[in-house]
């Protein structure tokens, strides 16, 4: 280009430059974490449009959540110096998806007003074909359905494609059928889901050539982040928009690093790493081995413990970062959850005075990585009693949740029977008959009165205004508040509110829930009891969550960012608190039961995301004692801990820790134990001998069981590639 090196090359390192200059043909830059992948893109990106070689209109980017997508197009800009005028191709597999589908719905006889369902309209519509197939739906869950849906789509199978077994697996072979139903259905109502946002676009493209060949034309450049976690339908819509005819040159460039696939369970195929090179012949391979992220100690701690791993490619990471501090990964006992969160709250203020050095640290600056969403509870609850300033990432607050706030409703109004919005969030929920008609009645009647809904119900059944159905259900309700109200006083307030939840329906309707999210509400649900256990009544731990919901979740305000390890690729901290590792909740049962030797290597990356997510400092913490439904049970040390290298780690000493618990025969012999942590030899790891002795209680705490071939965890954004769209 003649002129001067633009000021955005000079930092890169040889590998990086080459990177980001090789602009013609396909390129797979195959890196681990923290070698500058995203920097790649980023770079790459100002370079094509500062060399004039693109309109940003000509650029297809793709990245793995609206959020990064956002911060790529902030940094463009700083890179470019000044507002790049639109991208309107840079964002999620899904919101680029949206995009294309509305330009050109009716070519799949849609229009281009077309709807976006969500899970529950899915489920409802699958519901009413079950029905109309004169299914039973109890036996044929419609929630099963929709899963089976969802995977099918990943896959890129439409009605026509399933295979045989699988069609056969539901409805006495009426699988397919319902499949056609379904997408029928869909077409009709001018409706799609969130898998035809991928579906769609591939059935056009490969119809309709005149058109892909607009598109070739159009995207000249086309790149993609995470490309590790990419499923087969996104790789085929990638391949269609990629791959040119001979002689036309293919600019595609994709990162990854299959070290970090944690999306397996949703149907992202890692293999597509492989594939790369074979439908892109002739692709440039860079690997980045020059971490400019992590510390030496975290980088060391994080490669040992990958390289427990069997199915991965294999690379070498290094660093040049030296610390003044050089401190070690640093492990962390505790007694149980709570004094797992004190612990972790006095770190962090420990480090807002200033650290070994003096130096003060930003409460921006550190985030709590969690294996499971109910796990923030502890810490959303210490927080705020410390008054420090946290931020939820990905998914709502603890107290947020759905189930929660059902639960908390039923709570509420046996506390505060005037709760009228409590009342209408939980008078049919679980269904009981008792509709919108039933609550408008109950609604005019109670404001014709000037009194509470649930009083105008105890009047009403005496009355014949409501249908006997309705009046019966709505006796039920009402006595069983009348009971609960009775029993505030005299019984201690988990056990009640406990039985609230068995004796109201509200625990059963999500253990007969077939959805991938079930399991994850029930352990929320565990979580709600045992967090009341630190009050004294029912109406002080009411008080405590208003404080808690009350309390400023503010963009601007320096806070602490909690999030799930799954929400966490991609990004960065000094200081990474890593709590929980125990055994069957990390790694989690529920990957151990249902996907074996390959949902155990899952959870192993999803340990190495969390560890290279830390620039200086990296705590990880396990508890012995986890409290379940008021029961003390003995816990198991990760068996990740004893796969760390000593060499990079150390055994904290904090005040609380190796004090006063023994944890008895068996498990006294991690090395993570108290009283000798390094006693033991490496060739067998202490949580092998710990589970010779294991009891049933880590299955029976952690293994709840869903029947069900995914999990979902509570966050929003991360769903596959942004389940939140844009644009
Ligand atoms: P992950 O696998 O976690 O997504 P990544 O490979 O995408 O990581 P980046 O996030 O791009 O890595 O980079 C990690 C950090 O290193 C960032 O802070 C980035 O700014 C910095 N970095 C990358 N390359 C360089 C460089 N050549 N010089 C200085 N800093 C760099
Ligand atoms: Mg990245």
């Amino acid at each position: 280009d003649g002129g001067k090196r633009p000021d955005y090359l000079s930092g890169l390192n040889p590998e990086q430059t080459e990177a980001v200059e090789t602009l013609e043909g396909p390129v797979l830059v195959l890196a681990g974490a923290g070698t500058g992948k995203t920097r790649v893109l980023t770079t790459r990106i100002a370079h094509i449009l500062n060399t004039g070689r693109a309109f940003p209109s000509q650029i297809l980017a793709v990245t793995f959540t609206n959020k990064a997508a956002r911060e790529m197009k902030e940094r463009i800009a700083v890179l470019v110096g000044g507002a790049v005028e639109g991208m309107p191709w840079l964002g999620t597999f899904h919101s680029i998806g949206v995009k294309l589908l509305r330009r050109h719905a009716e070519l799949v006889g849609l229009r281009s007003d077309f709807t976006i369902l969500d899970t529950d309209d899915v489920v409802r519509l699958i519901k009413q074909l079950i029905q109309a197939e004169g299914l039973d739906d109890k036996r044929w869950p419609a929630k099963q359905f929709a899963g089976m849906i969802d995977t099918w789509k990943n896959k890129g199978l439409g009605p026509g494609d399933i295979p045989e077994g699988d069609a056969r697996a539901f409805a006495n072979g009426k699988g397919r059928e319902l499949y056609f139903a379904y997408q029928q259905r869909l077409s009709t109502l001018n409706a799609c889901d969130f898998g035809d946002l991928l579906m769609h676009p591939i059935a056009i493209f490969r119809k309709h050539p005149d058109l892909l060949k607009e598109y070739h034309g159009r995207f000249r450049y086309i790149l993609v982040d995470e490309y590790q976690d990419t499923n087969t339908a996104q790789y085929m819509w990638l391949r269609l928009l990629a791959q040119r005819p001979k002689g036309e040159l293919q600019n595609v460039c994709c990162v990854g690093d299959d070290d970090q696939s944690i999306y397996g369970w949703r149907g992202a195929e890692v293999d597509n790493i492989l594939r790369f090179e074979k439908d892109f012949p002739g692709a440039k391979v860079i690997k980045l081995e020059r971490n400019y992220r992590s510390t030496a100690h975290i980088l060391g701690a994080a490669g040992h413990l990958i390289a427990h791993n069997e199915g991965r490619l294999g690379k070498t990471l290094f660093t040049d970062r030296r610390d003044p501090e050089d401190i070690k990964v640093q492990v962390h006992a505790s007694w149980d959850s709570e004094e797992e969160a004190r612990a972790i709250g006095e770190e962090i203020e420990q480090l807002q005075r200033g650290d070994a050095t003096g130096k003060r640290h930003l409460l921006n600056d550190m985030a709590i990585l969690v294996r499971a969403s109910f796990q923030m509870r502890e810490f959303e609850d210490r927080f705020v009693t410390l008054g420090l300033n946290y931020r939820v990432i990905g998914g709502p607050r603890f107290y947020e949740r759905l189930e929660i706030r059902d639960a908390m409703a039923y709570f509420r109004l046996v506390a505060q029977p005037a709760d009228d919005l409590a009342f209408e969030r939980i008078i049919n929920t679980p269904k009981r008959g008792l509709g919108d008609t039933t609550v408008r009645a109950l609604h005019d009647y109670a404001r014709a009165r000037d009194i509470p809904m649930l009083a105008a119900a105890a009047d009403m059944i005496e009355t014949d205004e409501l249908k006997p159905k309705a009046r019966k259900a709505l006796f039920d309700v009402v006595q069983s508040f009348r009971r609960w109200q009775e029993m505030l006083e005299s019984t201690p307030h988990t056990e009640l509110a406990e039985q609230i939840l068995e004796e109201s329906g509200y625990t059963d309707m999500w253990k007969n829930d077939k959805s991938a999210d079930a399991p994850t509400r029930l352990e929320n649900l565990k979580e709600l009891i045992r967090s009341m256990e630190s009050f004294e009544s029912m109406r002080g731990f009411l008080e405590h969550v208003a404080l808690v919901m009350d309390a400023e979740q503010n963009e601007n305000l320096d806070a602490v960012s909690i999030m799930t390890l799954h929400s966490a690729k991609g990004l960065e901290f000094d200081t990474v608190f890593l709590p929980g590792w125990e055994e069957g909740l990390f790694p989690h049962q529920r990957s151990l039961d249902e996907s074996g030797r390959a949902g155990l290597e899952e959870e192993r990356r999803l340990a190495y995301v969390g560890i290279t997510r830390a620039k200086h400092r990296c705590h990880i913490w396990f508890v012995s004692n986890r409290r379940i439904h008021g029961l003390w049970q003995s816990t198991i040390p990760s068996r990740f801990l004893d796969e760390l290298p000593e060499t990079h780690v150390e055994v904290a000493e904090t005040e609380q820790s190796y004090g006063g618990y023994g944890r008895g025969g068996g498990y006294g012999q991690s090395r993570f134990d108290k009283a000798d942590p390094f006693a033991n030899s490496y060739s067998t790891p202490g949580w092998k001998r710990a589970q010779q002795n294991k009891t049933d209680a880590t299955r029976d705490n952690w293994g709840t069981r869903s029947g069900h071939a995914v999990e979902h965890i509570g966050y929003g954004e991360s769903g596959p590639r942004g389940r939140t769209i844009d644009g």
